[in-house]
């Protein structure tokens, strides 16, 4: 395996920025990510991987690491029955596509999130109600030790949280979903998309969601609009004007401008209301929110 050098982060990520992966590669099998993972553990480099890069905040500087794109089989999707079957790179539009196609439903929430099978995994994302938990059968992990399914219950998935570290790879998903007509489905997804975009910046650079919800009655969103954060601005970065838990890349942002939000947004909400905001996007390379 011969990894490329130095491919920029800010071009694998939604928001634009991050400096240069030390190593990168998009294997397109099982048997190629494997080496890939056998490759990085030899050399004492962490190995992660990226999807469609919509939650991930990457180090200006870089990222000491084995970057990881999977694509080929393991970008594929197919439905077998009620099972939707996908590589772990497989994007959520495919995969919506094809259960659309088949007529099944359950994984409707998912017509906004701009994501990969993996990434959802790894994020457990989720929306309107519902999320990867609620249609995850099981998942293959690959490691530079070997490969395994894990379930849902192993995978320990709660609110956008999973026991999964650097060096655990989705390789496959098995969603199992139920039967719907079609044009229900269809009209559903009409529905969800249009309330996403009445309600958050979707046609602007961003990560989704900064912050987790502090609680089930408490949204990031109102408490950070709250602290009058809505526009504000450091270097690049903005709070967008339209929803107070995404930042908007509004030319030049960098990372250390996004970070420096996030700060200033946490420290608000400490001094203002006591609530210690916990960040959702993952952090990749030595990035520190205070
Ligand atoms: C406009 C917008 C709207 C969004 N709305 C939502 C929403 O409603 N709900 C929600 O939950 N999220 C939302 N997000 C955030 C994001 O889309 C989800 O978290 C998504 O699941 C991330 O998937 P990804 O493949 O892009 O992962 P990435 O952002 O590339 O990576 C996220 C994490 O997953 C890991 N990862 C990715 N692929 C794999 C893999 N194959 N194996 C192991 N680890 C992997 C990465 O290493 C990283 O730790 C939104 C983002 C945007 C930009």
């Amino acid at each position: 395996m011969r990894p490329e050098t130095d491919v920029l982060l800010s071009r694998l990520t939604t928001i634009g920025t991050g400096g240069p992966t030390r190593a990168f590669a998009r294997p397109t099998s099982l048997a190629e990510l494997e080496e890939a993972l056998r490759f990085a553990a030899k050399r004492g480099l962490p190995a992660r991987a990226v999807g469609l890069g919509s939650n991930l905040l990457a180090a200006d500087a870089g990222v000491d690491a084995l970057v990881l794109r999977l694509t080929g089989k393991l970008a594929e999707a197919r439905v077998d029955g009620d099972l939707l079957i996908a590589g772990g790179g497989a994007t959520n539009a495919v995969c919506l596509h094809r259960v659309r196609d088949a007529g099944l439903g359950g994984f409707e929430f998912a017509c906004a999130i701009p994501g990969t099978a993996g990434g959802g995994v790894w994020m457990n994302a989720g929306a309107y109600g519902s999320d990867w938990a609620a249609i995850l059968v099981r998942a293959l992990v690959a490691t530079a030790e070997g490969t395994r399914w894990l379930t849902p219950d192993e995978l320990g998935l709660s609110y956008r949280h999973a026991n999964l570290s650097a060096g655990q790879i989705v390789a496959q998903v098995e969603y199992r979903l139920a039967p719907r007509p079609r044009d229900e489905i269809a009209s559903q997804i009409e529905k969800l998309v249009a309330q996403r975009k009445a309600t958050q910046p979707t046609n602007k650079r961003t990560f989704g969601s900064v912050f987790k919800n502090p609680s089930d009655e408490l949204g990031a969103g109102r408490l950070l609009e709250s602290c009058g954060l809505k526009g504000f601005r450091i270097g690049g970065a903005m709070i967008s004007p339209m929803h107070a838990n995404f930042i908007e890349n509004a030319g030049d942002a960098t990372t250390a401008d996004c970070i420096a939000l996030m700060t200033e947004a946490r420290r608000r909400a400490r001094e203002q209301h006591g609530v210690e905001l916990e960040h959702e996007v993952v952090l990749l390379g030595d990035l520190i929110v205070q």
